[in-house]
C-alpha cells in the first residue's frame, strides 16, 4: 500500500545514507567542540581525507584570529541552543587543511543524544558565489565610476559647447554692430552725397540770380559813373549788397548744416538775460528788414534769465525772425515774445505774412522743402530744418501755427528751471 511513511519508521541506516549523500557539508560537534561526525562533502570542502576531521576540534577549521571568539560563541550556543544561520550580515571565513582561507555559509542545528548536546553545522563553500558577487560589485563600481566619468565628460563637453555658443553669440553681436555701423555710415554717406548734389543744383540755380544781379549792377554803376548819376549808383550798390548778403546766407545755411551733420556743435549753457538778448537780436536784424517792417519785443514780468546756449538760441531766433520778415510784406510788424510754464521757457516769433498752406504744414521741417506759396521768394528750404536740429541740441522743441494768407507763429520751447 502506497502512502506517507511515518518518520519514526525510517531506519538509522537510511538517516546515515542521507547524512553521507547531502550536497552540503555537515559537521557534528559535541559540547566541547570535538568533531564527532562529518560527511564526505565536509571532507571535500575542508580538504581532509575521509575520517581525518574526526580527530579535530571545530575551531581548527577556522582562521587562527577567529578561534578565541568562536569558542565563546560556541559556549553561548550550547547554553541556549536554537537552529539558526550564522554570520548574518557579515562574511564567515573558514580554513582548509592546506591553510587556504575561504568564505562559508553556515546554518546551525542541534540534537540531544544520551543527554549529550550535539551541534550540527551545515557548511557551504561560497567561494564561487563570493567571487561572482565581488566581480558583480566590481563591475557595479566600475559602472558607477564609468557613469561618473561619462557625466563629467558630458559636463565638460556641455561647458565647452556653451562657451562656443557664447563665443558665437558674441561674434554675432560684434558682426551685427559692425553691420549696423556700416549701414549707418553708408546711410550718412548717402545723405551727404544727396546733400552735396542738392547743393550743386541749388547753388547753380540760386547763385545765378544774385550773381547776375551783381554783374548787371556793377556794369550799370560803371555807366552811371560816366553819366555822373550818384543816386542810381547808390541804388545799385545797395542791390549788390543785398545779393551778396543772400549768397552769404545760403553759404551760412550750408555751413550750419554741415556742422550739425558732423555733430561738431557743442552746447555751452550760460545764464542769458532775455531783455538784453532780445535787444541785441533786434538791433542786429533791424537793418535787414524790409522797408517799414518793425520788430516788437515783449517779455513778461521782471527781467527773466534762462540757462542755455546763447549762441544757438540766437541762431534760432535770428532765422525765425528773418523768415518772418521774408514771408511778410513791407510795413508789417514782427512780434518777438517769451512765456514761462513750470520747467519750460518758450520763445514766440509771430508775423502777419503769407502763412503756410495746410497741405504743406506736415513737410515744413523737412530739408529742402518749400511751401507751394513761397513762389519767387528766395530760399533754400534748409533754415527750418536747421532750427529744428538746433532746438534738439538744446533739448527743446519747435512748433508752429499758421493761417494761410494771415500769418504764422513759430514757438521754441526749452527746459527752464528757476532754482
Ligand atoms: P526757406 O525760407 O529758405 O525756403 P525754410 O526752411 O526757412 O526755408 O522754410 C521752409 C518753407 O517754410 C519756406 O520755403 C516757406 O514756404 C515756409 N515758411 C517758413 N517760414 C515761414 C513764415 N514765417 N511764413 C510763411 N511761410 C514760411
Amino acid at each position: 500500500m502506497n502512502g506517507p511513511i511515518p518518520i519514526s519508521t525510517i531506519s538509522n541506516d537510511a538517516f546515515l545514507e542521507i547524512f553521507q549523500s547531502m550536497s552540503e557539508g555537515l559537521i557534528m560537534v559535541d559540547e566541547a567542540g570535538n568533531i564527532v561526525a562529518a560527511n564526505p562533502v565536509a571532507d571535500q570542502i575542508f580538504g581532509y581525507e575521509k575520517g581525518a576531521l574526526l580527530s579535530l576540534k571545530l575551531e581548527e577549521l577556522l582562521p587562527a584570529s577567529l578561534r578565541g571568539s568562536h569558542i565563546n560563541f560556541r559556549k553561548g550556543f550550547n547554553a541556549n541552543p536554537a537552529p539558526r544561520r550564522m554570520g548574518t550580515g557579515r562574511d564567515l571565513l573558514a580554513i582548509k587543511k592546506d591553510g587556504t582561507e575561504f568564505p562559508v555559509e553556515v546554518s546551525l542545528s542541534y540534537t540531544k543524544y544520551k543527554d549529550q548536546l550535539l551541534v550540527m553545522a551545515f557548511v557551504s563553500d561560497i567561494t564561487q558565489r563570493k567571487l561572482a558577487q565581488d566581480a558583480l560589485k566590481r563591475s557595479e563600481e566600475q559602472l558607477i565610476v564609468y557613469a561618473a566619468e561619462l557625466e563629467n565628460k558630458v559636463q565638460l563637453r556641455t561647458e565647452a559647447l556653451n562657451n562656443i555658443v557664447q563665443e558665437l553669440e558674441r561674434e554675432v553681436q560684434v558682426r551685427k554692430r559692425a553691420e549696423e555701423e556700416t549701414k549707418k555710415a553708408l546711410e550718412k554717406e548717402r545723405e551727404l552725397n544727396e546733400l552735396k548734389s542738392k547743393f550743386v543744383s541749388l547753388a547753380s540755380h540760386e547763385f545765378r540770380t544774385p550773381l547776375s544781379a551783381v554783374l548787371s549792377s556793377a556794369s550799370l554803376i560803371q555807366q552811371y559813373k560816366d553819366k555822373n548819376e550818384p543816386d542810381k549808383i547808390d541804388k545799385h550798390i545797395q542791390r549788390i549788397k543785398t545779393s551778396v548778403n543772400h549768397l552769404t546766407n545760403i553759404l551760412n545755411d550750408f555751413l550750419s548744416l554741415g556742422k550739425l551733420e558732423e555733430g561738431k556743435i557743442e552746447i555751452k549753457p550760460e545764464p542769458v538775460r532775455l531783455d538784453q538778448f532780445f535787444h541785441e537780436i533786434e538791433e542786429e536784424l533791424k537793418p535787414t528788414l524790409k522797408s517799414g517792417q518793425t520788430i516788437t519785443v515783449h517779455c513778461p514780468g521782471e527781467v527773466p534769465v534762462v540757462h542755455s546756449d546763447s549762441r544757438i538760441l540766437r541762431n534760432i531766433l535770428f532765422n525765425l525772425i528773418s523768415n518772418a520778415s521774408k514771408y511778410s510784406n513791407e510795413g508789417k510788424t514782427i512780434y518777438l515774445s517769451c512765456s514761462f510754464t513750470p520747467g519750460h521757457c518758450a520763445f514766440h516769433v509771430r508775423d502777419e505774412g503769407i502763412g503756410i498752406p495746410d497741405t504743406d504744414k506736415k513737410h515744413i521741417f523737412e530739408r529742402f522743402f518749400r511751401a507751394t506759396n513761397a513762389g519767387n521768394i528766395q530760399g533754400t528750404g534748409l533754415v527750418l530744418n536747421i532750427v529744428k536740429r538746433y532746438a534738439d541740441l538744446l533739448d527743446g522743441t519747435v512748433s508752429f501755427e499758421s493761417e494761410y494768407g494771415k500769418g504764422s507763429i513759430f514757438t521754441i520751447t526749452i527746459p527752464h528751471h528757476t532754482s
